[in-house]
C-alpha cells in the first residue's frame, strides 16, 4: 500500500501549481512538504521533469536524509530542506527554484531591502542573500541555516535561485508570487537608476531575457485590468446628465474674456474625453521610438538660456550654496538651469532679464483668474492694511469662506482650513481612521497626494509602492495600498483584503485620474469608486486640490455628481495666496477635529497650525471664489482649454507626430514623451524607456521655454480666464515652432 500519500499529493499539486504559473521550470528546484506530527518530509526527485510528475515519484525522508518511502534518488538540496524543518517549525512548505531576477540580484550583490508593507509581513524585513552556496553540498546546508535564525521566509541562494518557506501551501505558493514581484521590482529600479551603465550586460541580460518572456504575461494582465474599464463605459453617463447644480446662477462672462463660453455652463469641461481613444494614443506613443526635437535645433534652444538668461543662471547657480538643489518648488523647470521669475501679470511672466512668457504653470494650478489678478489683490492689500496677516485669533472671513465652500459644494457641510494640500490629506486621512476606527488607507497608483510619510507611497509612477519613501520608516507606508489606476477588480480585492486585517478606512483618489488626470479616469469611475466604499464601509475621499474650482465652482464632485464624505481642497482654496490647505465634507465626520467650542478635548483628531486660517488667506480664498463665480473662470479658463487642445492636436497632425493631446477642461495634457505614462505593468519598457524618456521631457520643456512658453514639467498646461484667443493663438505659433522643428515632422 502506499504509503504519506497526501504529503506526496500535496508536493505534485504545489509543483502543478508553480509550473503553471511559471515560478518552477520542468527540471528545475524541488518542492517539500513536512509530512504531519513526524520527522518526515515528502520532496522532489533529483534531474526530473515536473510536468510527468506523480505521487509515487516522490521521495519520502527523514531529517538524518534516510529513504522511508519512494524508488527515486530524492533532490540533491534534501539537506538544505532537512535543515530547514529541524530550525524552522513554523514552516511546513519548502519551495527553491531558480529565478533569474533574484539570481540577477545576487550576482550584483543586492539583498532586497523591505519595499512594501505586504513583503514585509510574508517574506521578512528584507530578501537575505546566502553567500556561496553551491548545490547540494554541506556548504549549502551550513549557511541556509545560519540565515535562518532572522525568522524571514525568502532568500536569495548566491548561485542559485531562492528559497522560500510557508507555514502551509497556499503562504508558500503566495510568498513565492511575492517573492518574484519584489525581485523583479527592486531590480528594474537598480537597472532603471543612475548606476544602470555599470551594470555588467550579462546581469542586465539574464534580467531582460526573463523580463522579455514575462511581458506577454503581464501585457494579459493588464488587458484584463483594462477589460473591467471597458465594461464600465458601456455605463457611461454624460456630463450634462450627471451634473448636479451645486453652484448658484453664474453670471454672464465678462466681455474682455475669451468667446464661446456659454453663460449657463457651469463646469470647465464642455466634452468629457474620450478616455479609451486617450489611452490607446498614448500606448502608440510610448510603445513607438521617441520623436525628439533635431539635435541642431535643440542646441540653438539650450543656447537661448546661455545667452538671454545669464541674471537667473548667475541667481539660481549662487542659490546652490544656500538652497539644497538651488531651486524649492517641485514644479520648477530645472533643465538647463532654473529660471528666476520677477513679475506676474494675467496670462504672462516675466524673468530676472525681462524675458515675458505666457504662463501655463499657473503656479501649478491655482491660478484660475489670472496671475496676481488686480481687484483681489486690492482686497488683499485692504486687509492687511486693518490687521495684517495673522493675529491668531477668529476673524470673520474664516466663518465667510466656509459657507462660501458650502455653499458652491453642498457636501462640505463643515470645513477647516488648514496650511497646504499635504497637510489637508493627512488631516481628512487621520479623521477616517478615526472616525471608521478602521486603518487602511487605499490610493490609487501613480495619485499625487502630498508627500506625507504615509502618502509617498506608488508615488508618480504605478507599482512601484515604497520606491521614493528614502527617510519614511516602513511602519508609517504600513497601512497604505495601492491600486492601479482605472482597475476596479484590484481595488474590490484590496478592500476585501483589507476587510480581513481591520478594514479600509479611506479610499483617496484625484477624481480625474492619478496626477491631475495624466492617466484619466472612465466618466463613470468615481461613481464605482462610491459604491464600492459604500459596500466596505469605508470613506471615499476626493483630493480636489487641482480640481477644487478650477473645474468649476462645484468641483469635480459637482460635474461628476458624486457626493465624497470628505474633500481635500489646497492651493486653489486661498486663491494661490499663502497657505493652501482645507479639509472638509461630512458634519459627523469632521466633527473628529472639533476643538473649541464644544470639542472633545482628549478625543479628537489633533491638527492644527499657528498659521493655518489666518485672515490673509481665508479673504483670498473668499474673494477668489466670488471673482470666479461672478466672472466664470473657470469655464472660460475651460474654453481656453479646449481651444488650446484642438489646436495642439491639429499641429501634431500637421506634423505627423504620435504625441497625445487631450484635455478635462483648463487642465491640458501634452504628452510627447510619454514617461508618465510608464508603469511596472510593463518592466521592460519602463527599465528601458525611464531615463531617455524623461530627458526627452525635459528638453521639450526647456525647448518650449526658449519659444516663451512655460509648463508644468513640459507635458501638462493648465489655462487660465486670462488666457483670451488671442494668447492661445499665440501659444499655438510658438509650440508650431517647436513641433515643427522635431525629427521627421
Ligand atoms: N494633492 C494633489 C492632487 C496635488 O496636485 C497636490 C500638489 N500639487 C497636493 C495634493 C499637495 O498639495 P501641497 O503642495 O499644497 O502640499
Amino acid at each position: 500500500m502506499a504509503q504519506y500519500t497526501s504529503s506526496r499529493e500535496l508536493v505534485v499539486a504545489i509543483c502543478r501549481t508553480l509550473l503553471e504559473r511559471g515560478y518552477l521550470k520542468v527540471t528545475e528546484g524541488n518542492v517539500s512538504v513536512r509530512v504531519p506530527g513526524r520527522d518526515l518530509f515528502a520532496i522532489t526527485p533529483t534531474s526530473y521533469d515536473y510536468a510527468k510528475m506523480q505521487a509515487d515519484d516522490i521521495c519520502v525522508l527523514d531529517h538524518d536524509l534516510h529513504r522511508v518511502t519512494g524508488t527515486m534518488k530524492a533532490s540533491i538540496e534534501a539537506g538544505m530542506h532537512a535543515a530547514v524543518y529541524q530550525q524552522r517549525p513554523d514552516t511546513n512548505v519548502i519551495i527553491h527554484t531558480h529565478q533569474p531576477y533574484a539570481s540577477a540580484l545576487a550576482l550584483m550583490n543586492k539583498p532586497i531591502p523591505a519595499l512594501f508593507d505586504e513583503q514585509v509581513r510574508n517574506l521578512g524585513r528584507g530578501v537575505e542573500i546566502v553567500h556561496y552556496a553551491p548545490s547540494g553540498t554541506s556548504f549549502l546546508k551550513s549557511r541556509v541555516k545560519a540565515k535562518l535564525r532572522n525568522g524571514d521566509n525568502a532568500y536569495i541562494l548566491a548561485n542559485h535561485g531562492v528559497l522560500v518557506l510557508g507555514g502551509d501551501t497556499e503562504s508558500a505558493v503566495h510568498n513565492m508570487a511575492l517573492l518574484e514581484k519584489v525581485a523583479l521590482d527592486y531590480l528594474l529600479t537598480l537597472l532603471a537608476g543612475e548606476k544602470a551603465a555599470t551594470i555588467p550586460l550579462p546581469i542586465r541580460e539574464i534580467a531582460f531575457g526573463k523580463l522579455r518572456a514575462d511581458e506577454k504575461k503581464l501585457a494579459s494582465q493588464e488587458a484584463e485590468a483594462a477589460r473591467e474599464v471597458e465594461v464600465a463605459r458601456t455605463a457611461v453617463v454624460t456630463p450634462a446628465d450627471a451634473a448636479q447644480p451645486a453652484a448658484a446662477p453664474v453670471a454672464a462672462a465678462d466681455s474682455a474674456a475669451p468667446s464661446g463660453a456659454p453663460a449657463d455652463q457651469r463646469y470647465a469641461i464642455s466634452e468629457y474625453p474620450d478616455v479609451a481613444a486617450v489611452y490607446a494614443g498614448l500606448e502608440r506613443l510610448v510603445s513607438g521610438p521617441l520623436r525628439k526635437v533635431k539635435p541642431a535645433v535643440m542646441k540653438e534652444y539650450l543656447d537661448y538660456f546661455e545667452t538671454k538668461c545669464p541674471r537667473s543662471k548667475a541667481l539660481t547657480t549662487e542659490a546652490r550654496e544656500y538652497i539644497p538643489g538651488g531651486v524649492q518648488h517641485n514644479l520648477a523647470f530645472n533643465y538647463p538651469f532654473p529660471i528666476a521669475i520677477e513679475k506676474a501679470d494675467g496670462a504672462y511672466l516675466w524673468d530676472a532679464d525681462s524675458n515675458r512668457y505666457l504662463d501655463f504653470l499657473q503656479a501649478g494650478g491655482p491660478i484660475v483668474l489670472g496671475n496676481n489678478y488686480p481687484p483681489l489683490r486690492d482686497k488683499i492689500v485692504e486687509l492687511l492694511g486693518e490687521c495684517g496677516p495673522v493675529t491668531g485669533l477668529f476673524h470673520e472671513y474664516e466663518l465667510k469662506l466656509a459657507e462660501l465652500v458650502n455653499r458652491l459644494m453642498p457636501s462640505i457641510e463643515m470645513f477647516r482650513m488648514l496650511g497646504s494640500g499635504t497637510e489637508s490629506v493627512m488631516a481628512a486621512i487621520r479623521a477616517a481612521r478615526a472616525f471608521t476606527g478602521k486603518k487602511y488607507v487605499i490610493k490609487i497608483g501613480g495619485a499625487y497626494h502630498g508627500w506625507s510619510d504615509q502618502m509617498v507611497y506608488g508615488l508618480h509612477v504605478p507599482g512601484t509602492w515604497r520606491f521614493e519613501a528614502k527617510g519614511i520608516p516602513m511602519g508609517a507606508t504600513g497601512r497604505t495600498r495601492e491600486v492601479y489606476p482605472n482597475d476596479l477588480k484590484a481595488l474590490r480585492r484590496k478592500l476585501t483584503e483589507d476587510r480581513l486585517l481591520g478594514g479600509t478606512a479611506a479610499v483617496i483618489v484625484e477624481p480625474i485620474g492619478p496626477e491631475s488626470g495624466t492617466r484619466p479616469v472612465p466618466f463613470d469611475w468615481n461613481a464605482q469608486v462610491r459604491e464600492l466604499c459604500d459596500e466596505f464601509g469605508a470613506l471615499l475621499i476626493f483630493d480636489e486640490v487641482v480640481t477644487g474650482f478650477r473645474l468649476g465652482l462645484g468641483g469635480a464632485q459637482g460635474y461628476f455628481g458624486v457626493k465624497p464624505d470628505l474633500t481635500v481642497f489646497g492651493k486653489c482654496i486661498s486663491g494661490g495666496y499663502p497657505m493652501a490647505g482645507g479639509v472638509g465634507g461630512r458634519a459627523d465626520v469632521m466633527m473628529s477635529f472639533a476643538s473649541g467650542i464644544g470639542g472633545k478635548s482628549g478625543e479628537h483628531a489633533y491638527v492644527g497650525g499657528t498659521l493655518s486660517a489666518n485672515p490673509l488667506s481665508c479673504a483670498a480664498g473668499y474673494f477668489a471664489l466670488l471673482e470666479m463665480e461672478a466672472t466664470n473662470a473657470p469655464v472660460l479658463a475651460g474654453r481656453a482649454g479646449d481651444r488650446l487642445t484642438r489646436g495642439l492636436n491639429d499641429l501634431i497632425a500637421r506634423y505627423g507626430l504620435p504625441y497625445v493631446a487631450y484635455n478635462q477642461g483648463s487642465i491640458v495634457h501634452l504628452e510627447t514623451s510619454g514617461v508618465m505614462l510608464l508603469d511596472l505593468h510593463h518592466p521592460l519598457r519602463f527599465a528601458r524607456g525611464m531615463k531617455p524618456r524623461k530627458h526627452m521631457m525635459e528638453e521639450m520643456g526647456a525647448a518650449y521655454m526658449a519659444n516663451g512658453l512655460i509648463t508644468l514639467a513640459g507635458s501638462r498646461l493648465y489655462t487660465s480666464m486670462a488666457d483670451t484667443d488671442e494668447v492661445v493663438d499665440d501659444a499655438l505659433e510658438r509650440f508650431g515652432r517647436v513641433l515643427s522643428s522635431v525629427e521627421g515632422a
